[in-house]
């Protein structure tokens, strides 16, 4: 129920699809993302994969055909949880978080923040049928170039920047337009209080008041930052520039 003149945007919806379930909401309901989930300004339902097993013993994975260490989430009882979590008309979409994905970026977060919410699969053992990932489309995202024990962590990694980003959750939304990534610059040093730390001093422009001046030092710091450690950033943003 909403009172009138004041349209509410729907809850942003996030089922996770897992073996461990218990580990959610776990970092989630702390701090920003905790709040908006009490708020009900997003809603988290883990689901776990087992319950999706045919067989008594609930079996979801199986040795690799060809082979080969370790086992492989079976493409039926993984479709079945999908099925479940997500029928037909469910607009979400759907990502399986694999270190063979294409790597998440704040372009992409701010995308999933806009849509009407995600559904997250986390893979375990070796990963996941292939067939699986074709037959549900299943996007392949990727949190980094190194390998984890399991998709759950890599999910409240995305969930985390997502929800972040909902309308509602950070009080101050300026400061998500100068944080890192936002102008694919990282963002500039930051200082508060002592004014004098070890004798180090907070740089004298930033006690000038001279607002314009400050943006400018700001701007040169970013971009001596971003040019030092990440000049893939800058090479990547270089076409919108001339705009
Ligand atoms: N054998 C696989 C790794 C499996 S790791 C390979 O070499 O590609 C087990 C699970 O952890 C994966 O199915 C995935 O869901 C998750 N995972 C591991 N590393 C990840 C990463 N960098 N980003 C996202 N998910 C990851």
């Amino acid at each position: 129920m909403s009172s009138p003149g004041a349209p509410q945007s729907p809850v942003w919806r996030a089922s996770v699809l897992t073996l461990f379930p218990e580990l959610f909401p776990g970092p989630l309901g702390a701090s920003l993302a905790g709040k908006a989930l009490a708020e009900g300004i997003w809603s988290l339902e883990a689901i776990d994969i087992r319950a999706f097993a045919a067989d008594r013993h609930r079996t979801v994975d199986d040795n690799p055909a060809g082979g080969g260490p370790g086992m492989v989430m079976r493409a039926d009882v993984l479709a079945r949880a999908i099925d479940a979590a997500s029928p037909l008309g469910d607009s979400r979409p759907r990502l399986l978080t694999s270190p063979r994905g294409r790597p998440l970026d704040q372009a992409r977060v701010r995308a999933l923040s806009e849509g009407p919410g995600i559904l997250l699969i986390a893979g375990r053992f070796e990963g996941v049928d292939e067939r699986v990932i074709e037959a549900r489309r299943l996007e392949e995202v990727s949190i980094g170039d190194y390998v984890l024990s399991g998709g759950e962590l890599a999910a409240m990694v995305v969930l985390d920047a997502v929800v972040r980003l909902l309308p509602g959750v950070m009080g101050n939304i300026a400061s998500a337009e100068a944080e890192s990534f936002a102008e694919g610059l990282l963002e500039y040093p930051q200082y508060t209080r002592p004014q004098v730390f070890e004798d180090r001093p907070i740089p004298e422009v930033l006690l000038s008041g001279d607002h314009a001046r400050i943006a400018r030092w700001r701007r040169e710091q970013a971009e001596r930052l971003t040019a030092a450690r990440r000049p893939d950033l800058l090479s990547r943003r270089g076409g919108h520039e001339q705009e």
